[in-house]
């Protein structure tokens, strides 16, 4: 079976990035076809230990603002203000993410995506069609195969004026590309995999530990961290290598992972009443980061989202840089000049940034689960705020800069390079950890900082906030 729909778009994947990407073209008046593989999620129960949760930043917000639905999509959010991070001894070390209370917002990337769905099927320029997995794009034919996965039968094909492979890390449509003469293709998948465990909401209400904050459990080479969810509850993810001592493979009974507990964070033990349940019940998940060139084929496909750029998620971008590729695509559709220059000027402003955040994301593991284990870490970091304090318009954390800001992450990843620099430096003064906070020091930054320039793009966490007030 056939279908023409030339003067239509076609996206492929009602994720969060094919979903949002409707909304803002069918804002622009174009008609949308949404070809989901799966089942309609709204239809069905949430997927049981795969209810990842996720941190929306800045990047992320703008583009739920720009399309109206920021208000809709806080309801189902709690913000976090900062980390806390659980040492092997016990204590506690609180590090707000900015001293004006800047925040992330944690949700559920199922309720996320419901709420998504609901907003774009209102629009009756878009039309979501689910059970079609997409298997094959033929970019000469400008035409799209899908089989059905739920009634079985003959695969359908699709043509379209333009079509997105907005369908997730191991794109179906990315796929047959890789035929393709001249496409690159990187993957690598992280030494660690993930699973989610459930911490238990305290009969009396409130949340077992501050939910206002995001809890991390930095071990070196494994990572734990929790997020609260509405309701009381919060999610762990656990990251553990695949082999190795401690790894997914080597905690394979009841007594080993109580062990592994009480030897890495005994302060979760009484808050996981279901933990061998949740942690046998599933298989564990990988972590891929991918890298791909080009995005545009024949000026009609493009890809967007994960499927052309995965990452692992300890920057949390992921969602939030896919958010912002609508939000740029957008922006270029606006100016017009056609569907190959709107692409052309997508790909030409997204690929270098986001092929950057890929690595950003996956040296920030290093600064999560080991750095902030090293005391020197501490004064570093004790330093970053002083100075962010002393010149907040020309050296921005990078945290900052990628979470509370529009800064390419191109120029993110240059400036903070460069501001390591600089800390290396301060580092290298006899006893810095006792005198850091002295006027001495102070000279000593005034003139490193010299030819630091501003950095102009915008801080978004000045726009405005109507919308994400307190439900
Ligand atoms: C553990 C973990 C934690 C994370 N934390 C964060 C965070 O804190 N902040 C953040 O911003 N990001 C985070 N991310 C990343 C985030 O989840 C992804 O970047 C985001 O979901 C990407 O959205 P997407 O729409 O591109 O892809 P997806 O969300 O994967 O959606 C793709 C859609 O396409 C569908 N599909 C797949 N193949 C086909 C096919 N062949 N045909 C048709 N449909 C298909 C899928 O069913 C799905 O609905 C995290 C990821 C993980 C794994």
């Amino acid at each position: 079976m056939s279908t023409k729909s030339e003067d239509e778009v076609v996206i492929v994947g009602a994720g969060l990035v094919g979903t949002v990407l409707a909304m803002y073209l069918a804002q622009q008046n174009h008609r949308v076809v949404v070809y989901e593989g799966r089942s309609d999620p709204r239809n069905g129960p949430p997927p049981s230990g795969r209810s990842i949760n996720l941190t929306l930043a800045d990047r992320g917000w703008k583009a739920l603002r720009e399309l109206g639905i920021a208000g809709e999509i806080r309801k189902r959010s709690l913000p976090l203000l900062g980390r806390m991070i659980h040492d092997e001894s016990g204590n506690l070390h609180h590090q707000p993410y900015t001293e004006k209370g800047d925040a992330l917002y944690a949700i559920s990337r199922f309720s996320l995506n419901l709420e998504l769905l609901e907003q774009a099927s209102q629009s009756p320029n878009i039309e979501l069609v689910f059970d079609h997995r997409c298997i094959e794009v033929d970019v000469e034919r400008r035409t799209l195969l899908f089989e059905r996965t739920d009634k079985g039968g003959a695969p359908v094909e699709v043509s379209s004026q333009v079509a997105f492979a907005a369908d997730g890390a191991y794109s179906g449509a990315r796929r047959s590309l890789l035929r393709a003469p001249g496409f690159q293709f990187f993957q690598k998948y992280s030494f660690l995999q993930y699973k989610e465990l459930s911490i238990a909401a305290p009969p009396m209400g409130g949340w077992p530990l501050d939910e206002s904050l995001l809890h991390v459990w930095p071990r070196g080479d494994h990572l734990l961290v929790a997020f609260p969810n509405l309701g009381g509850s919060m999610t762990c993810s656990i990251f553990l290598p695949t082999h190795g001592d401690p790894s997914f493979e080597s905690i394979n009974t009841p007594s080993d992972l109580r062990a592994f507990f009480e030897r890495t964070c005994k302060d979760l033990l009484p808050l996981m009443p279901n933990l061998e349940y949740d942690y046998f019940a599933r298989a564990p998940s990988s972590l891929v980061t991918t890298r791909c060139a080009p995005w545009v084929h024949g000026g009609w496909l493009a890809l967007i989202g994960d499927a052309a750029h995965a990452m692992v998620p300890f920057l949390g971008q992921g969602a939030n840089a896919g958010l912002e590729d609508c939000s740029v695509l957008a922006a270029a559709l606006r100016r017009g000049g056609g569907w190959a220059a709107v692409l052309a000027e997508f790909e030409r402003r997204r690929r270098d940034n986001c092929d950057t955040l890929t690595g950003l994301a996956e040296r920030h593991y290093m600064e999560l689960a080991e750095r902030a284990r090293d005391p020197n870490f501490v004064v570093e970091k004790a330093l970053e705020q002083k100075i962010y304090r002393m010149a907040p318009d020309r050296f921005i954390p990078l945290y900052n800069m990628i979470s509370f800001r529009d800064t390419s992450y191109v120029e993110v990843d240059r400036r903070a390079r460069r501001q390591q620099g600089l800390i290396a430096e301060l580092m290298k003064i006899p006893g810095i950890e006792e005198i850091w906070n002295t006027p001495e020091v102070e000279r000593e930054i005034r003139r490193l900082l010299a030819d630091f320039q501003p950095v102009v793009n915008r801080s978004l966490a000045g726009a405005p906030l109507v919308e994400l007030a307190e439900p």
